[in-house]
């Protein structure tokens, strides 16, 4: 039993590609993580998706994926892939994929993994983790109902996640390290005019400090080394994400942050293995990206095991 395509990761770049290779008649396969939920499907609200004017939850959003991949045929299984290696099936190039008790070969593979939250390295961070430390407002942000919270990060998730939050929370605080925000404005504008949300610039987070429960931050202002305790019930940290691709290191070519470097028709380093959405180098990681990545990889995984059966349409 061989599969032509086994794809990575079920976020919207990988189930984007099961749509594209189940359609080609590709037999395929998607593992999908049980421990790393894809990013988006934990985004609070989505409204730069085109087609949707009045914005998608993110959950709602890849499980629509999801439906239209199966309806094309694409077989699902639950597993944290651990390893990627090539062998010979009936004469030709395959890899099997390990993951859990299972070993499964496929002609071709397609990667996308995507990224998980990055964590700051702060004291506190680790044991107030679950008791006050978060690093998603979708799943913990209802239980700060009236709190305060601190918001540590300057990008695109802190902005829209610090928004979503203040539907719950009476007041968010945001640290940010410089003195301007790295996030696109339109949503930095909706943060400075969201009464609720106020701003700590030019000041890092030093140490998360409580009892049983988070109580508070404490902050230093770059500019005069002075140090503040800001008290608080909940902090949620959004300082960046790192690609999960602990398992392909000496399989694929990676770059210097683990990101999977890949090439023109989002090849890697190894012939039939590609590349799509986050866990891929590249500047831009959003959902339409990661579609588009996801048929893209697709589309160059069809050309590819159809040359090496011999039956591609010249
Ligand atoms: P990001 O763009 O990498 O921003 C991370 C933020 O954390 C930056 O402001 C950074 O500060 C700060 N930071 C990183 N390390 C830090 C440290 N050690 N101490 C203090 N601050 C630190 O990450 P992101 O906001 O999660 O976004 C990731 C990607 O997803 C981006 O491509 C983004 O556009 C995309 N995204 C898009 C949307 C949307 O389109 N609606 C929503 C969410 C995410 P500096 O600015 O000083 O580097």
């Amino acid at each position: 039993m061989i599969y032509d395509a086994i794809i990575i990761g079920g976020g919207p770049a990988g189930l984007t590609a099961a749509i594209y290779t189940s359609r080609a008649r590709l037999k395929t396969l998607l593992v999908e993580s049980f421990t790393v939920p894809a990013q988006a499907a934990i985004t609070s609200d989505i409204e730069n998706y085109p087609g949707f004017p009045e914005g998608l939850n993110g959950f709602e959003l890849v499980e629509k994926f999801k439906k239209q991949a199966k309806k094309f045929g694409t077989e699902f299984k639950t597993g944290d892939v651990t390893k990627i290696k090539e062998h010979k099936e009936a004469g030709l190039r395959a890899y099997r994929v390990d993951f859990g008790d299972e070993k499964i070969s496929s002609l071709s593979v397609i990667i996308a993994t995507g990224a998980r939250p990055k964590q700051l390295g702060i004291a506190g961070e680790d044991t107030f983790r679950g008791k006050g430390v978060s690093y998603c407002a979708v799943c913990d942000g209802a239980f700060f109902k009236g709190k305060n919270i601190v918001v540590i990060g300057g990008g695109d998730t802190a902005l829209e996640e610090a928004v979503f939050l203040t539907k719950f929370a009476n007041k968010v605080s945001i640290i940010h390290r410089r003195d301007r925000l790295r996030a696109t404005k339109i949503l930095q504008e909706r943060a400075f005019a969201n009464k609720k949300i106020e701003f700590i610039l030019e000041s890092t987070a030093e140490g998360i400090s409580g009892d049983s429960k988070v109580k508070a931050v404490k902050i230093k202002n770059t500019k005069s080394g002075k140090e503040t305790e800001l008290p608080c019930e909940g902090v949620f940290l959004f300082v960046g994400y790192i690609p999960n691709t602990d398992f392909l290191k000496g399989t694929v070519g990676l770059d210097k942050d683990g990101y999977v470097k890949s090439g023109h028709g989002l090849t890697t380093s190894a012939r039939g293995i590609f590349v799509c959405g986050d866990a891929r180098a590249k500047r831009l990681r959003q959902i339409v990206t990661a579609a588009g990545d996801g048929a893209v990889a697709a589309f160059s995984a069809r050309l590819y095991v159809e040359e090496l059966k011999g039956t591609a349409y010249e």
